[in-house]
């Protein structure tokens, strides 16, 4: 399928202005190579009203949103699609209260719900991994002089960062929220994010060492001169995600919800270049036909399967 989306708000708002263009357009989402029913495999069907395909074959009936983010939803999906270029279209995203305002929502909680299960979307299942050398390093997320106010501030999150080398500056980004500076934390992150035959610069933190499958650049730390950093580009990368967390959503995020927003950040940065927003908005409806559906309640006690 040719990547097909809409190129400006102008453009997003004709062509989807009825539930039955976004249908259309899921579907083709869905099955980029035609229909192929999940029962039977046949490649015959016949669209029916409110969202369902008839397998030609065998007569299951399919919902085109069964099995994606927007199942069970009261919402159009009208409403979904706004709600996708406003999280895509804007350098920042977008906050669960600028969401509702935008969207005319009556509740703050369906704004919020609808944001994390999008999030749940941004993360590419079976996504390469980063590649050449490669910055890991450490940050922590909560402490005081983050400017973190308010009930969340109680346990610090540790971060873990991989950040692409690219000439002078960054290329892709991986991040994670890990439970514990030991070697097993440490290891498995590098193991999912970064290819084998990498090299992996870190510092000299000895919970690195024996780090089987790569090249290990490790930096003993000396006396760094003034702003100046022993891993640059993932100082960069944590100064920007900090400042987002603090600008967009003023570090009112949960430390259970964080990974989550680790999953946004990473899926903007490294779709930064891109010419188009459009692009954003095409990826993210892709990922959202092919994740799981999140009700509610994992919403807020996450099972996080991703990372980074
Ligand atoms: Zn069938």
């Amino acid at each position: 399928m040719i990547e097909d989306y809409p190129r400006t708000l102008m453009e997003m708002e004709r062509r989807f202005s009825k539930d039955e263009a976004c249908r259309q357009y899921l579907f083709a989402l869905r099955w980029p190579e035609g229909f192929a029913c999940p029962r039977c495999s046949g490649n015959r069907a016949w669209q029916m009203s409110r969202g369902l395909v008839l397998c030609g074959d065998c007569r299951l009936q399919v919902s085109i949103t069964a099995g994606t983010i927007f199942q069970d939803s009261h919402l159009s999906l009208t409403t979904w699609f706004r709600a996708m270029w406003c999280i895509t279209s804007g350098k920042n995203g977008v906050s669960a209260l600028g969401l509702q305002r935008v969207l005319g929502l009556g509740s703050y909680k369906t704004a919020w719900a609808m944001l994390h299960k999008l999030r749940r979307a941004m993360v590419r299942p079976g996504r390469d991994r980063l590649q050449g050398t490669i910055e890991v390093d450490e940050t922590y997320w909560g402490s005081e002089e983050d400017g973190v106010i308010g009930r969340h501030t109680e346990d610090k999150a540790l971060i873990v960062v991989a950040a692409e080398e690219a000439g002078r500056g960054i290329g892709r980004i991986r991040l994670r929220r890990i439970p514990d500076l030991t070697k097993d934390s440490l290891h498995s992150f590098i193991a999912n994010a970064v290819e084998p035959g990498s090299t992996v610069r870190t510092d000299g933190l000895n919970a690195y060492r024996g780090l089987e499958g790569y090249v290990h650049d490790r930096q003993v730390q000396r006396h760094q001169p003034e702003g100046e950093y022993l891993m640059p580009r993932v100082h960069r990368v944590v100064s920007l995600l900090k400042r987002w967390l603090l600008g967009t959503h003023q570090g009112a995020i949960g430390q259970e919800q964080l990974d989550y927003y680790l999953d946004e950040f990473a899926f903007r940065f490294n779709r930064r270049k891109s010419a188009s927003r459009g692009k954003l908005f095409y990826r993210l409806a892709q990922q959202a036909v092919r994740v799981a559906p999140a009700p509610f309640s994992s919403l807020v006690t996450p099972q996080h399967l991703g990372g980074g």
